[in-house]
Protein backbone atom coordinates (compact mmCIF):
# COMPACT_ATOMS: atom_id res chain seq x y z
CA UNK A 1 0.00 0.00 0.00
CA UNK A 2 1.34 3.71 -1.06
CA UNK A 3 0.06 6.58 -0.79
CA UNK A 4 -1.39 8.47 -4.12
CA UNK A 5 0.92 10.93 -4.33
CA UNK A 6 3.39 9.12 -4.32
CA UNK A 7 2.84 6.79 -6.36
CA UNK A 8 1.89 9.72 -9.26
CA UNK A 9 5.22 10.98 -8.40
CA UNK A 10 6.92 8.28 -8.79
CA UNK A 11 5.59 7.49 -12.18
CA UNK A 12 7.21 10.55 -13.08
CA UNK A 13 4.02 12.45 -14.18
CA UNK A 14 4.69 15.36 -11.36
CA UNK A 15 6.26 15.70 -8.48
CA UNK A 16 4.37 14.55 -5.07
CA UNK A 17 3.23 18.66 -4.53
CA UNK A 18 2.17 18.67 -8.17
CA UNK A 19 0.21 14.91 -7.39
CA UNK A 20 -1.12 16.42 -4.64
CA UNK A 21 -2.69 19.49 -6.36
CA UNK A 22 -3.79 17.68 -9.17
CA UNK A 23 -5.56 15.22 -6.56
CA UNK A 24 -7.45 18.07 -4.79
CA UNK A 25 -8.44 19.68 -8.15
CA UNK A 26 -10.29 16.24 -9.00
CA UNK A 27 -8.00 14.86 -11.99
CA UNK A 28 -7.33 11.37 -10.55
CA UNK A 29 -9.14 8.59 -10.35
CA UNK A 30 -8.98 5.42 -8.70
CA UNK A 31 -10.77 2.51 -10.41
CA UNK A 32 -12.49 4.60 -11.80
CA UNK A 33 -13.82 7.33 -9.26
CA UNK A 34 -12.09 10.56 -8.87
CA UNK A 35 -10.41 10.96 -5.94
CA UNK A 36 -9.79 13.89 -4.15
CA UNK A 37 -8.55 13.19 -0.50
CA UNK A 38 -4.87 12.98 0.16
CA UNK A 39 -4.77 10.30 2.39
CA UNK A 40 -5.84 7.64 0.02
CA UNK A 41 -3.53 4.51 -0.62
CA UNK A 42 -3.42 2.26 -3.31
CA UNK A 43 -1.64 -1.21 -4.49
CA UNK A 44 -0.24 -2.05 -7.62
CA UNK A 45 -3.54 -3.64 -8.58
CA UNK A 46 -5.75 -0.61 -8.57
CA UNK A 47 -6.23 1.60 -11.74
CA UNK A 48 -4.90 5.25 -11.04
CA UNK A 49 -5.64 7.70 -13.84
CA UNK A 50 -4.21 11.13 -14.38
CA UNK A 51 -6.47 13.22 -16.77
CA UNK A 52 -8.28 10.13 -17.68
CA UNK A 53 -4.69 8.90 -18.69
CA UNK A 54 -3.64 5.32 -16.53
CA UNK A 55 -0.36 5.60 -15.35
CA UNK A 56 2.54 3.64 -15.90
CA UNK A 57 2.62 0.84 -13.02
CA UNK A 58 6.22 -0.78 -14.16
CA UNK A 59 8.37 -2.32 -10.60
CA UNK A 60 10.43 0.61 -9.85
CA UNK A 61 14.49 -0.68 -11.10
CA UNK A 62 17.79 0.97 -10.44
CA UNK A 63 20.89 0.23 -11.68
CA UNK A 64 24.49 1.96 -11.70
CA UNK A 65 26.06 1.94 -15.01
CA UNK A 66 29.95 2.65 -15.56
CA UNK A 67 29.64 4.86 -18.63
CA UNK A 68 32.33 4.47 -21.25
CA UNK A 69 32.77 8.21 -22.67
CA UNK A 70 31.21 8.92 -26.29
CA UNK A 71 28.06 7.53 -24.96
CA UNK A 72 25.38 10.48 -24.65
CA UNK A 73 23.71 10.30 -21.44
CA UNK A 74 19.99 10.10 -23.02
CA UNK A 75 17.56 7.59 -23.52
CA UNK A 76 17.90 8.34 -27.66
CA UNK A 77 19.92 10.62 -29.80
CA UNK A 78 18.74 12.47 -33.00
CA UNK A 79 22.16 11.77 -34.49
CA UNK A 80 22.01 8.02 -33.74
CA UNK A 81 25.00 7.94 -31.11
CA UNK A 82 25.26 5.25 -28.75
CA UNK A 83 23.29 6.08 -25.77
CA UNK A 84 23.16 5.13 -21.82
CA UNK A 85 20.13 2.95 -21.91
CA UNK A 86 21.58 1.14 -25.23
CA UNK A 87 23.35 -0.86 -22.30
CA UNK A 88 20.15 -2.65 -21.14
CA UNK A 89 18.88 -4.28 -24.07
CA UNK A 90 16.79 -6.91 -21.75
CA UNK A 91 15.18 -4.34 -19.10
CA UNK A 92 11.46 -4.12 -20.06
CA UNK A 93 10.78 -1.31 -18.04
CA UNK A 94 11.46 2.12 -19.39
CA UNK A 95 14.57 3.06 -17.92
CA UNK A 96 16.39 7.05 -17.75
CA UNK A 97 19.91 8.45 -16.38
CA UNK A 98 19.24 9.93 -13.55
CA UNK A 99 21.38 13.25 -14.44
CA UNK A 100 23.79 13.61 -17.10
CA UNK A 101 27.62 12.88 -17.72
CA UNK A 102 29.15 14.53 -20.39
CA UNK A 103 29.17 12.97 -23.73
CA UNK A 104 33.29 12.17 -23.33
CA UNK A 105 33.25 11.76 -19.54
CA UNK A 106 33.38 8.54 -18.21
CA UNK A 107 32.07 7.23 -14.73
CA UNK A 108 29.60 6.25 -12.74
CA UNK A 109 25.81 7.06 -14.01
CA UNK A 110 22.27 5.67 -11.99
CA UNK A 111 19.64 5.02 -13.70
CA UNK A 112 15.91 4.35 -13.19
CA UNK A 113 12.05 4.21 -14.03
CA UNK A 114 11.60 6.14 -11.01
CA UNK A 115 10.90 9.45 -11.51
CA UNK A 116 10.49 10.81 -7.93
CA UNK A 117 13.69 8.79 -6.64
CA UNK A 118 15.70 10.77 -9.68
CA UNK A 119 13.92 13.83 -8.34
CA UNK A 120 14.87 13.55 -5.20
CA UNK A 121 18.68 12.55 -5.60
CA UNK A 122 18.90 15.49 -8.08
CA UNK A 123 17.31 17.94 -5.47
CA UNK A 124 20.08 20.72 -4.34
CA UNK A 125 18.96 19.94 -0.54
CA UNK A 126 20.50 16.06 -1.16
CA UNK A 127 23.89 17.14 -1.50
CA UNK A 128 25.01 14.49 -2.75
CA UNK A 129 29.01 13.64 -2.87
CA UNK A 130 30.02 13.00 -6.56
CA UNK A 131 34.02 12.67 -6.64
CA UNK A 132 35.68 12.95 -10.16
CA UNK A 133 38.99 12.37 -11.57
CA UNK A 134 40.57 14.86 -13.87
CA UNK A 135 43.13 14.99 -15.76
CA UNK A 136 44.32 18.61 -16.52
CA UNK A 137 46.48 20.22 -18.84
CA UNK A 138 48.80 22.77 -16.61
CA UNK A 139 49.84 21.98 -12.86
CA UNK A 140 47.86 24.17 -10.14
CA UNK A 141 49.05 25.99 -7.86
CA UNK A 142 48.35 25.53 -4.60
CA UNK A 143 46.51 29.06 -4.64
CA UNK A 144 45.01 27.95 -7.60
CA UNK A 145 43.42 24.61 -5.43
CA UNK A 146 42.73 26.87 -2.95
CA UNK A 147 40.05 29.17 -4.91
CA UNK A 148 38.15 25.54 -5.74
CA UNK A 149 37.98 25.11 -2.34
CA UNK A 150 36.67 28.29 -1.39
CA UNK A 151 33.88 28.57 -4.03
CA UNK A 152 34.59 29.95 -7.64
CA UNK A 153 32.17 32.36 -9.35
CA UNK A 154 31.40 31.18 -12.57
CA UNK A 155 29.03 32.63 -14.70
CA UNK A 156 25.51 30.86 -12.88
CA UNK A 157 27.57 32.24 -9.75
CA UNK A 158 29.50 30.85 -7.36
CA UNK A 159 29.80 27.29 -6.49
CA UNK A 160 29.84 26.05 -2.95
CA UNK A 161 33.40 24.66 -2.26
CA UNK A 162 34.66 21.63 -3.41
CA UNK A 163 37.32 19.28 -1.63
CA UNK A 164 40.09 19.60 -3.57
CA UNK A 165 43.59 17.29 -3.97
CA UNK A 166 46.37 17.14 -6.73
CA UNK A 167 47.34 13.24 -7.25
CA UNK A 168 49.87 13.74 -9.44
CA UNK A 169 51.84 15.95 -11.81
CA UNK A 170 53.52 15.11 -15.24
CA UNK A 171 56.26 18.47 -15.51
CA UNK A 172 56.99 17.11 -18.70
CA UNK A 173 54.01 16.92 -20.00
CA UNK A 174 52.67 19.93 -18.37
CA UNK A 175 49.74 17.95 -17.10
CA UNK A 176 48.21 17.05 -13.26
CA UNK A 177 46.12 14.40 -12.16
CA UNK A 178 43.32 16.58 -9.86
CA UNK A 179 40.31 14.20 -7.35
CA UNK A 180 37.53 16.67 -6.71
CA UNK A 181 34.83 16.46 -4.75
CA UNK A 182 31.25 18.65 -5.57
CA UNK A 183 27.80 18.03 -4.56
CA UNK A 184 25.97 20.61 -6.89
CA UNK A 185 24.96 19.31 -10.69
CA UNK A 186 25.39 22.41 -12.19
CA UNK A 187 25.76 21.37 -16.08
CA UNK A 188 29.47 21.18 -17.09
CA UNK A 189 30.40 22.48 -13.69
CA UNK A 190 33.82 20.15 -13.03
CA UNK A 191 35.25 21.27 -16.80
CA UNK A 192 34.00 24.80 -15.93
CA UNK A 193 36.10 25.28 -12.46
CA UNK A 194 39.28 23.50 -13.65
CA UNK A 195 38.85 26.17 -16.91
CA UNK A 196 38.09 29.04 -14.63
CA UNK A 197 41.64 28.34 -12.37
CA UNK A 198 43.26 28.10 -15.58
CA UNK A 199 43.89 24.24 -16.20
CA UNK A 200 41.10 22.97 -18.82
CA UNK A 201 40.29 19.50 -18.42
CA UNK A 202 41.14 16.99 -20.80
CA UNK A 203 39.94 13.93 -19.58
CA UNK A 204 37.01 13.51 -16.96
CA UNK A 205 35.59 10.47 -14.78
CA UNK A 206 33.09 10.41 -12.31
CA UNK A 207 34.87 7.75 -9.60
CA UNK A 208 31.70 7.93 -6.85
CA UNK A 209 28.44 8.76 -6.51
CA UNK A 210 27.47 9.04 -2.84
CA UNK A 211 28.48 5.94 -1.43
CA UNK A 212 28.53 4.42 -4.65
CA UNK A 213 31.64 3.39 -6.41
CA UNK A 214 32.80 1.70 -9.57
CA UNK A 215 34.27 -1.47 -7.62
CA UNK A 216 33.57 -4.77 -9.72
CA UNK A 217 32.98 -3.01 -12.86
CA UNK A 218 34.36 -2.00 -15.99
CA UNK A 219 33.39 0.29 -18.44
CA UNK A 220 30.16 -0.40 -20.22
CA UNK A 221 29.06 -2.61 -17.34
CA UNK A 222 26.19 -2.27 -15.41
CA UNK A 223 24.88 -3.71 -12.40
CA UNK A 224 21.61 -3.52 -10.59
CA UNK A 225 21.66 -1.58 -7.02
CA UNK A 226 20.40 -3.47 -3.79
CA UNK A 227 17.30 -2.82 -2.11
CA UNK A 228 19.63 -1.85 0.69
CA UNK A 229 21.68 0.61 -1.52
CA UNK A 230 18.36 2.35 -3.00
CA UNK A 231 16.99 2.71 0.59
CA UNK A 232 20.43 4.30 1.54
CA UNK A 233 19.86 6.90 -1.43
CA UNK A 234 16.84 7.93 -0.41
N1 LIG B 1 31.23 18.01 -14.68
C1 LIG B 1 31.56 18.12 -15.98
O1 LIG B 1 32.14 19.11 -16.39
N2 LIG B 1 31.21 17.11 -16.80
C2 LIG B 1 30.58 16.00 -16.41
O2 LIG B 1 30.30 15.12 -17.21
C3 LIG B 1 30.25 15.90 -15.05
C4 LIG B 1 30.58 16.92 -14.21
Amino acid sequence: MERLQKVIARAGIASRRKAEELIKEGKVKVNGQIVTELGVKVTSNDKVEVDEVPIDKEEPVYFILYKPSGVISSVSDDKGRKVVTDFFPMIPQRIFPIGRLDYDTSGIILLTNDGEFSNLLQHPKYEIDKEYIAKVKGIPTKEQLRKLERGIVLEDGKTAPAQVKMISLDKKKNTAIIRLVIHEGRNRQVKRMLEAIGTPVMKLKRERYAFLDLSGLTAGDARELSPHEVKQLR
